[in-house]
């Protein structure tokens, strides 16, 4: 590249965020001269190792991330309409499960509150011979429905899904919600980008020169240059990095979440199952020499106390696959995003253990699931977990990250945002909601102190 080429628009990261915005830009708002740059072969860094999951359903304290969401999804069943579903998403939905009566109330309440909030219709199902329940299907999107069922008769539980847990008393089953492939999406917009002009080079930016204020010429490790009249920030665990190769703080911290991919070779799990989540915290069963021995180290001494909600899991692959995910952020590591990603060699001995209170069919695996392999990144995040896109603090530079544990969901309503701001045209009523401007208010964050849920998985 010459130092006197110039782009109009240069993204700096070409994961989901950086390739959504490629494709908003170029193909969507009609930008020309975009260049994108990674250090990396695109989609290869967070957005290689997501679970692929999408869901519409997000707590409060106020309805911008289910919008914000709910519009992602109406993009992607576009996408996939126009694509003869390339990127194989399906809607089986989430089951959200849980085994504690006396939190039923509210376990009833937060699903009334989230479906208020523009998720759709909760449908409550209490036994009785007739129901209006219907199954999701395995495969394909369309015409099914949105909002949630709320299961709570045990007998319609276990009619639909005999492998889970008897002592469930409330299983949630959302329905504007399933899996995709990550990587056919993101090479679906690439693709698309390349196609409107978009140039992919293959560098790492190390600073930015700004001129009166303005973005004015970006530096790369091997010496070369390029002017560009925009910037995008789209970094991903680097999104602070370069916010300060711009003068820009950027409020935003990286935890490590790992992902456990096993064999289920005892066919375990239902292989048409929608993505099932235990919902209660639990206490792991030890025997005592298991437990003497955890006990003696400070590391593993808090696997013998309660641990949060959220263990996950969900079929993967298609024809004969017996493979299964597996999540479980039953400690929270934050930290500076280092590559390659810690591995704890006990992740998926818990995470089965953890996911035998769901599945009890899962025990056969505690001492170690067939064939494991783990992998992960990091969920860079903002304290409240809601996500950073729009203009920054210095003129021509803007940013689409902060993604955390949904940005495969959330990458078109993403780059469609960002390149509607960026391209000046009018907003979605959920923009300011995620603007670097919204810490600007005094009592911003208390509200989702107050809220205390962030809806992460
Ligand atoms: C275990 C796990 C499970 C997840 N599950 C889900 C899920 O089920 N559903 C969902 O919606 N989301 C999920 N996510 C979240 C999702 O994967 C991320 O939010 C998303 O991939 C972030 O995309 P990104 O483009 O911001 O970052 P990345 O994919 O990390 O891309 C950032 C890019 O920027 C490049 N870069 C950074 N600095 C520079 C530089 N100086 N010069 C050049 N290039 C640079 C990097 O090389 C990288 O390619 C999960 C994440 C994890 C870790």
């Amino acid at each position: 590249m010459m130092s006197t080429e110039k782009a109009s628009v240069l993204i700096c990261g070409a994961g989901l965020a950086g390739v959504s915005a490629a494709y908003f830009l170029s193909a969507r708002e009609g930008l020309r001269d975009i260049v994108l740059v990674d250090e990396r072969p695109p989609l290869s860094l967070t957005s290689d190792h997501s679970t692929e999951c999408y869901r519409n359903w997000w707590p409060g304290p106020d309805a911008a991330m289910v919008d914000f969401i709910n519009r992602s999804i109406d993009l992607l069943e576009e996408l996939a309409g126009q694509s003869a579903n390339v990127f194989h998403m399906n809607r089986r939905g989430y089951l959200y499960c849980s085994g504690d009566a006396k939190g039923l109330d509210n376990f009833i309440e937060q699903a009334q509150k989230v479906s208020q909030l523009g998720a759709g219709a909760l449908r409550v199902h209490r036994g009785g011979a007739a129901t209006a329940y219907r199954a999701a299907p395995p495969e394909g999107f369309a015409g099914q429905p949105d909002g949630a069922d709320l299961l709570l008769d045990p007998a319609l539980i276990e009619a639909h899904f005999p492998y889970l847990s008897k002592s469930i008393v409330a299983a949630l089953h959302v329905r504007r919600a399933g899996w995709l492939s990550a990587q056919q999406l993101g090479t679906y917009f690439l693709n698309q980008a390349r196609q409107n002009g978009v140039k992919v080079i293959e560098k790492r930016l190390i600073g930015v020169d700004l001129s009166g204020g303005k973005v004015e010429r970006a530096h790369f490790q091997d010496g070369d240059s390029l002017r560009c009249e925009s910037f995008v920030n789209a970094a991903g665990p680097f999104l602070a990095h370069v916010g300060q190769a711009l003068g820009v703080e950027l409020p935003v911290y990286n935890e490590l979440h790992l992902k456990l991919a096993f064999q289920d070779s005892n066919e375990i799990l239902d292989r048409e199952a929608p993505l099932l989540i235990w919902s209660d915290p639990q206490i792991l069963e030890w025997t005592d020499e298991e437990a003497e021995a955890l006990g003696e180290d400070p590391h593993t001494r808090p696997l013998l106390e309660l641990l949060p909600s959220g263990v996950h899991t969900r079929p993967e692959g298609s024809g004969g696959s017996r493979m299964a995910l597996a999540l479980w952020e039953y400690q929270t590591r934050l930290q500076e995003p280092v590559f390659p990603i810690f591995e704890d060699p006990l992740y998926p001995e818990v995470v089965v253990r953890g996911l035998a209170r769901l599945i009890p069919g899962m025990h056969v695996y505690a001492e170690r699931p067939p064939r494991p392999r783990l992998d992960g990144g990091y969920y860079t995040r903002t304290r409240e977990n809601r996500p950073l896109i729009g203009r920054l603090p210095v003129e021509g530079a803007y940013v689409i990250g902060g993604l955390s544990g949904f940005g495969m969901m959330a990458a078109c309503s993403a780059g469609e945002l960002l390149a509607k701001t960026l391209a000046g045209a009018p907003l979605p009523g959920y923009a300011p909601a995620f603007s670097l401007e919204r810490y600007r208010g005094p009592d911003y964050l208390k509200q989702f102190d107050q809220a205390g849920e962030t809806g992460q998985l």
